[in-house]
């Protein structure tokens, strides 16, 4: 069933969301949920309410009753929180659903992956953009944000970064943090795993017909830098709204031959920046069946990974 399609549901058959978000609409019920996720364990009525500090025993009682069975359970030992609960206060706390991040612009020290000159980035509220002043980066200046198109600038993707992440970082902290959780994003893109909601992803190979293999800047077909870059990957949850577009490479980033490979080079796959892992490429074996290939140019040699239409390897190379 659609998840906004459950009507007036009961809890025994799973809340609709206007359910669900009109439970949670109260401020006694929210502090409720606060006070049991930073407990240690379960949290007897009498600690609650005084712990969520309201006058009216009868008031937080009713509004404890409303969250029972779906946020929260009552033990023998007291109440203490069920996943969803948990969920909610943790939401909160990433400053997703209610915080807007201050956008500003700065230079911090880090190498552009393409061409090695410092890069600015912006905090916005999709997280930290990455923009080079010296070449077009991966994407040059096409970017549109609402009404908004970004300014001249070689646009290199945003890093994924929920508010709270800024919080006692500086910019160029937060950059590898947002790159830690780009990789982790990858890792689970390659295994076919929505990152948000755990559902499956199913994917779909796009080969620009017009890239143009040898030249530099942006090709105007699909809008990613040219030369050997023309395969790209759409990958789509099969259960919620995740849509995400991207290099043939991010497929393969939880795959044990690249994962080897970098940690060879004495990388780790987990908090490497763009710029710290070796530079790549893309090789189309067979249009239709699809069979393609990346290639990853190392300190001494280059690994080849060839992938068929299910993107599953085929072969593996070293040369
Ligand atoms: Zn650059
Ligand atoms: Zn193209
Ligand atoms: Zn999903």
């Amino acid at each position: 069933m659609d998840r906004f399609d459950r009507g007036e549901s009961e809890p025994e058959e799973g809340l609709s969301p206007e359910y669900a978000f009109a439970l949670l609409g109260n401020e006694v019920r929210m502090s409720i949920l606060h006070e049991l996720a930073k407990a240690d364990g379960p949290v007897r009525f009498n600690e609650l309410w005084s712990r969520v500090g309201i006058q009216d025993s009868g008031r937080f009682n009713y509004h404890l009753g409303e969250l029972e069975g779906h946020f929260l359970r009552k033990t023998d030992d007291g109440y203490t929180l069920l996943e969803a609960g948990r969920n909610v206060v943790l939401a909160v706390y990433s400053g997703v659903l209610t915080d807007y991040p201050d956008r500003r612009m700065e230079q911090i020290d880090q190498p552009c992956p393409l061409c090695g000159d410092r890069i600015e980035v912006e905090v916005t509220h999709r997280g930290l953009a990455r923009f080079c002043l010296s070449c077009s980066g991966a994407f040059g200046s096409r970017i549109v944000e609402g009404e908004r198109t970004i300014a001249e600038r070689g646009y290199s993707g945003t890093l994924p970064l929920p508010p709270a992440a800024l919080g006692g970082r500086t910019l160029e902290e937060a950059y590898r943090t947002g790159q830690v959780l780009l990789n982790l994003r990858m890792m689970h893109r390659s295994c076919s795993v929505c990152h948000h909601c755990g559902a499956r992803l199913t994917h779909e190979v796009d080969i620009c017909e017009q890239h143009d293999l040898e030249g530099d800047g942006i090709c105007d077909a699909c809008g990613v830098m040219n030369g050997p870059y023309q395969i790209s990957v759409l990958s789509q949850c099969t259960n919620c709204t995740l849509r995400m577009g991207g290099d043939l490479g991010y497929m393969l980033y939880a795959r044990s031959p690249w994962m080897a490979y970098l940690l060879e080079e004495g990388i780790n796959p987990v908090t490497a920046t763009a710029a710290e892992r070796p530079s790549w490429s893309h090789e189309v074996i067979s249009m239709d069946p699809f069979e393609g290939a990346f290639r990853w140019h190392g300190k001494d040699d280059t690994l080849r990974i060839a992938v068929d239409d299910q993107l599953e390897v085929t072969d593996v190379t070293r040369m």
